[in-house]
């Protein structure tokens, strides 16, 4: 499953709430992102490939 620019490698429950460890297909990195912040496509990227995308936009 991929959401924007993260793959999610598994899922895990930590304190009751559904987490997703999420690699960045962009570049590499990993992350541990809450499953809701992924549903709601609050967290579609990685802070790196947001930031080059916002230099890249100005
Ligand atoms: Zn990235």
């Amino acid at each position: 499953m991929t959401i924007g620019t993260w793959r999610v490698l598994y899922e895990a429950v930590v304190d009751r709430k559904r987490h997703c460890m999420c690699q960045c297909v962009e570049c590499g990195v990993r992350k541990i992102i809450m499953a809701f912040k992924l549903r709601q496509r609050y967290a579609l990227r990685c802070r790196e490939c947001k930031i080059k995308q916002d230099l890249v936009a100005v």
